[in-house]
């Protein structure tokens, strides 16, 4: 499903080089769910955003369902991401002025461009599946953090990607709240057979994953499958 070969990340800012990610190869199986874990500053966003088409590495490649991503110009990588990938936040990123509803639509219109009867049918279908069908009409500030996420874990599903990348999705959330969200992510995992990879600082709140990748400084100091 993903492939990456010998992943290079060098951020350069004014004078200051910093090279984040040195020789990252991995391998990424159709309908995992994997957790990838390490402390705040180890490079886990830098390589879910190679991943997910959102930047680009400085070096190595990426091959996605066998298309290789490294390569494509930016119009053609935004294309590719919106027909394959979903993202979720730590900060959800909902468009504050338009509803519930219209948040998960939104991806519907810009990206897909889908007739309205299939647009409807798919939001109602994830705002029953994430249980906020009765908070269609509220705009977010009408409701809580977690319930925020379930709507941007609906949105990140409603182009039906093959692939999501949660990006700590749980880090503003009450521990109650967050596992709460967890078993909501792995629900709708299973049920729409998705590729899922979550990265999170907090390895205790991490439990039942396909998969555990541990990141340190950049490297993947342990990949783990765990039994069930
Ligand atoms: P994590 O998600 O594990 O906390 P990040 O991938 O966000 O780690 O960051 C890894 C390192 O790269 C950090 O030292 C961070 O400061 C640096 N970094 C991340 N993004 C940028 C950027 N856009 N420009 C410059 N440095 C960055
Ligand atoms: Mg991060």
């Amino acid at each position: 499903m993903i492939t990456a070969h010998h992943l290079k990340k060098v951020y350069q800012t004014g004078e200051i080089r910093q090279e984040v990610i040195k020789d990252l190869s991995l391998e990424i199986s159709e309908g995992e769910f994997i957790s990838l874990v390490g402390p705040s500053g180890s490079g886990k966003s830098t390589v879910l955003n190679m991943l997910g088409c959102l930047d680009t590495p400085t070096k190595g490649d990426i091959t996605i369902n066998g298309s290789p991503i490294t390569g494509m110009n930016r119009t053609k990588m935004a294309h590719f991401r919106g027909e394959n990938i979903g993202f979720i936040f730590q900060s959800f990123n909902l468009i504050p002025v338009l509803s519930v509803y219209e948040n998960i639509e939104y991806p519907l219109i810009m990206i897909q461009n889908l007739p309205e009867e299939e647009r409807k049918s798919r939001v109602l279908t994830l705002l029953e599946e994430v249980g906020m069908l009765d908070h269609k009409d509220k705009t977010p500030d009408k409701i809580s953090g977690g319930q925020m996420q379930r709507v941007a874990i609906a949105r990140a599903l409603v182009t039906n990607p093959k692939i999501v990348f949660a990006d700590e999705p749980t880090a503003n959330l009450d521990t109650k709240t967050a596992h709460m969200i967890i078993e909501l992510m792995k629900k709708i995992q299973r049920e729409h057979q998705t590729t899922f990879v979550f990265a999170t600082h907090d390895e205790k709140i991490v439990s039942n994953v396909d998969r555990l990748i541990t990141l340190v400084d950049g490297e993947i100091v342990a990949d783990q499958r765990m039994n069930k």
